[in-house]
């Protein structure tokens, strides 16, 4: 078999020239020695004006994107492009002694944060601290004289469903995040070590409920590139509703198993089960079975919508199969990366 021997300097040229991030390259002397098409496009100059010249004359006007030529070591700072664009700077000296300076347009990005920080405000403001206020006052009630038995009832009975108004609110915010197109943090995540934490985290909801866990992993897991603060979430939604909804004394089986493309995670527990009839629904938005035993239990019906939308967000998938009275069982799978 031929081997195919790689030039790494035709593979970097090709890199330097197609990529969609600037790259200004000046040499020990703070003259620009090349620029790449998307720097030049970003900057709104051409190659030939610029290689040759020294960066102190050439970005007198823009005295932040001249700065990260002139620092030593790694350095990062946004600069600001024209057309109101806005680009992550990011310096570094390479061994040569030349300066690299790579600029990535984050205009967009930085406006969903920005649009996200302002609908998570409005929630905020408009749900969240009146909630907080009714707990707030219903603490206060009971420091002033004497209850009897039945108010005492009904003032925990605020209490509780401000708690359980306050994680829906919670919930909303989270949602309304990563719909409004949130990025994703993209960290690599053993599956096997979140499962067992948010396992450590329930363990006392799950005593209560008197249900066992029992984990069953491959290892090793492949690894997943993703959000880990999500993905924990989503465990801890599929944990969470197989323990409110089995029954006492059975024990729920977490298994994660995958190969070198995908990532399988699934939840089986011996409960209530879902009637055929409802499992198109119990993924939507709010969605709460009819079935009595359910309604007893409190919930906001978002927990599975949450779970939805983080692991389509991964490129992954979640489904569930289920057998009303005898249990239902909840998989997610996600793309697994090569480490
Ligand atoms: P919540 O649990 O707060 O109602 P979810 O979105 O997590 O909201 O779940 C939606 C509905 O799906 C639940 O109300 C319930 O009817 C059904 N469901 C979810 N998980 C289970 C489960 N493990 N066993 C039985 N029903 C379930």
């Amino acid at each position: 078999m031929t081997k195919t021997v790689l030039d790494s300097s035709l593979i970097y040229e090709f890199i330097f020239r197609s990529t969609a991030n600037g790259i200004l390259v000046a040499n020990s002397e703070l003259i620009i020695r090349r620029i790449n098409p998307a720097a030049a496009a970003m900057l709104g100059v051409s190659g030939e004006n610029i290689v040759g010249k020294p960066v102190q004359e050439l970005f007198r006007k823009n005295p932040v994107l001249l700065n990260l030529f002139l620092r030593d070591g790694g350095y990062k700072q946004d600069v600001q492009l024209p057309h109101q664009r806005l680009a992550q700077g990011v310096a570094e000296t390479v061994k040569t002694g030349e300066r690299v300076v790579l600029l990535q347009d984050v205009t967009e990005h930085r406006d969903i944060e920005n649009r996200r920080e302002a609908l998570s405000k409005v929630i905020a403001h408009d749900l969240r601290n009146p909630v907080s206020a009714i707990g707030g006052f219903a603490d206060l009630v009971g420091r002033f004289g004497d209850l009897n038995d039945n108010q005492q009832k009904y003032l925990q009975r605020i209490k509780q469903t401000t708690n359980k108004l306050n994680e829906l609110v919670k919930s909303l915010v989270d949602l309304a995040w990563m719909e409004s197109g949130m990025p994703l943090e993209h960290v690599p995540i053993r599956l096997d070590e979140t499962v067992q934490k948010v396992v450590n985290d329930v363990k006392d909801f799950a005593q209560k409920q008197e249900v066992h866990i029992a984990i069953s992993m491959q290892r090793p897991l492949p690894v997943v590139i993703g959000d880990l603060p999500r993905l924990t979430m989503v465990i801890r939604n599929l944990l969470h509703n197989a323990i409110a909804y089995s029954k006492p004394e059975t024990t729920i089986a977490i298994h994660a198993w995958g190969n070198e493309h995908e990532v399988f995670c699934s939840v089986a527990d011996r409960g209530i089960g879902i009637i055929d009839s409802e499992l198109e629904f119990i993924f939507d938005r709010m969605y709460r079975s009819r079935d009595e035993r359910i309604r007893e239990i409190s919930g906001g019906g978002l927990g599975l919508t949450v779970a939805q939308t983080i692991i389509k967000r991964h490129g992954g998938n979640i489904w569930v199969s289920s057998n009303l009275g005898q249990g239902s069982t909840f998989t997610f799978m996600l793309p697994a990366v090569e480490i």
